[in-house]
């Protein structure tokens, strides 16, 4: 199936933002769009292999089964109101006060995965939370990546992007697909500007 540009969903426009679409906008505009329909489906009807793979690694956080230590925090729901922006955090250590955001495989750190970490660690801070570190941990190779705390600029930057978020209209944005993005897009399947 397909999905035409006047298909627009109407919860696009909600003022809060999901914290995981925001890794999803960085990677393609157009996926956020998808991601809103994706919501809509059972993940089963389009989800490829290593997307599903991705999503299980999650899923034990998300029913929280990584861990029964009370200091870990799994799949907790967290909002900003400053920010708008509404989502879970992966783990949290609330002893060492560390977050951690885990990919099923990290060949690079992608501006999409740092600002998705930022987002969560923003989230804590309005909570009350202490955060002295942030890490993206990769499965596959069990590395951990360190990744340097905000900046006023990256905080900035980050704004913008949900300023972007918020004003994407699908109908009238413009874009140029990239086949390398195509080709591990989980919405390809969806999508009518897919080049693979
Ligand atoms: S298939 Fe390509 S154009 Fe479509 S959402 Fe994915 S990356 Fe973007």
């Amino acid at each position: 199936m397909r999905l035409l540009l006047n298909d627009k969903p109407s919860n696009t426009t909600d003022n809060l933002i999901q914290i995981s679409t925001i890794n999803d906008f960085i990677f393609c505009p157009y996926s956020l769009y998808l991601h809103s329909v994706y919501d809509s489906f059972s993940s089963q009807l389009y989800h490829q292999l290593p997307q599903t793979s991705g999503k299980l690694a999650h899923k034990t956080i998300d029913t929280s089964t990584f861990s029964t230590r009370k200091k870990i925090f799994q799949g907790m729901p967290v909002m900003s109101e400053k920010y708008q922006i509404i989502g879970k955090i992966d783990i949290y250590d609330s002893e060492k006060k560390i977050l951690t955001e885990r990919k099923k495989n990290i060949k690079k750190i992608y501006d999409g995965y740092r600002y998705q970490l930022y987002a969560q660690y923003l989230c804590l801070l309005e909570a009350g939370y202490q955060v002295s570190r942030l890490i993206l941990y990769s499965l596959s190779d069990n590395k951990k990546y360190d990744v340097p705390f905000p900046t006023e600029e990256d905080i900035n930057t980050f704004s913008e992007i949900l300023a972007k978020i918020r004003s994407f209209d699908p109908a009238e944005s413009h874009f140029a697909p990239n086949k390398n993005k195509c080709t591990y897009c989980i919405y390809r399947s969806l999508c009518s500007y897919h080049l693979c």
